[in-house]
């Protein structure tokens, strides 16, 4: 469980997150959506360690965390570019992290098959990064992230650069997948038609703030204002 406890971040005078109040359960697959701007990358940020909030705390698996450092944390984060190494084969990309915390080689081997397995590209190990298509290569990324068993996964538009058709079919690929290994998630996204596919619940905000928290059923029958109506595209 995540507890996010009146958090906010403050750049130079600018707030971009502001007093946020935010439980995520255990094995939930939680959608971050709102326009550009409003806070999103940086809440994730936030709970991966790559930012400091300027108050508030942050609670994973009852421990605090708000000051520890990424490598401190139990957390997986994929960014939207997926930052693979180009010189390195899909398998190195994926044993890196194990290499850099020292695990031993069979322990190595076995973990990078067992999640090359799990998001089907056991096939392409041997292959580098650019000998691979970009839903490959986001997989890719998932898995180097499973390797170290996340307590917490954070997607941060990890889609956007895909065509439609593969960012359909990789939406579907993610959610079957997060169903099977039961990782607590928090994706980001503007996309409404992403959010009410792939969330358990959604959380809408604008401008720092959160709008509304709710299933994608009672966000879009019960909007809770005009703003949230609009954005997801409710009925009036
Ligand atoms: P997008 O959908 O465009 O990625 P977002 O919801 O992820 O948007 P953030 O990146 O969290 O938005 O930014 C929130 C606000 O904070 C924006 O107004 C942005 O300009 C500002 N901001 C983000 N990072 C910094 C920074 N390092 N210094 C100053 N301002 C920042
Ligand atoms: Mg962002």
């Amino acid at each position: 469980q995540v507890e996010i406890r009146q958090v906010s971040k403050i750049f130079e005078g600018h707030t971009a997150v502001s007093e946020v109040s935010l439980t995520v359960h255990d094995g939930e697959f939680l959608v971050l959506l709102g326009p550009s701007g409003c806070g999103k990358s940086t809440l994730l940020r936030m709970l991966a360690g790559l930012e400091l909030p300027t108050y508030g705390d942050i609670v994973i698996g009852g421990k605090v965390a708000t000051r520890l450092k990424p490598k401190d944390r139990n957390v997986a984060m994929v960014f939207q570019n997926y930052a693979l190494y180009p010189h390195l084969t899909i398998y190195e990309n994926i044993a890196f992290p194990l290499r850099v915390n020292r695990f031993e080689k069979a322990k190595i081997d076995e973990k990078v098959r067992w999640a090359a397995d799990l998001v089907g590209i056991e096939a392409l190990l041997q292959r580098k990064p650019r000998q691979t298509s970009g839903g490959e290569r986001q997989r890719t990324a998932l898995a180097r992230s499973l390797v170290r068993d996340p307590q917490l996964f954070l997607l941060d538009e990890p889609l956007s650069n895909l065509d439609a058709k593969l960012r359909h079919s990789s939406r579907e690929e993610l959610r079957r997948f997060q169903d099977r290994v039961g990782v607590t998630s928090i994706y980001v996204t503007h996309d409404q038609v992403e959010a009410m596919g792939l969330g358990d619940r959604i959380v809408v905000m604008r401008a720092g703030k959160i709008r509304q928290v709710g299933t994608p059923e009672q966000i879009y029958s019960h909007p809770a204002d005009t703003f949230v109506a609009t954005f997801i595209g409710s009925p009036p």
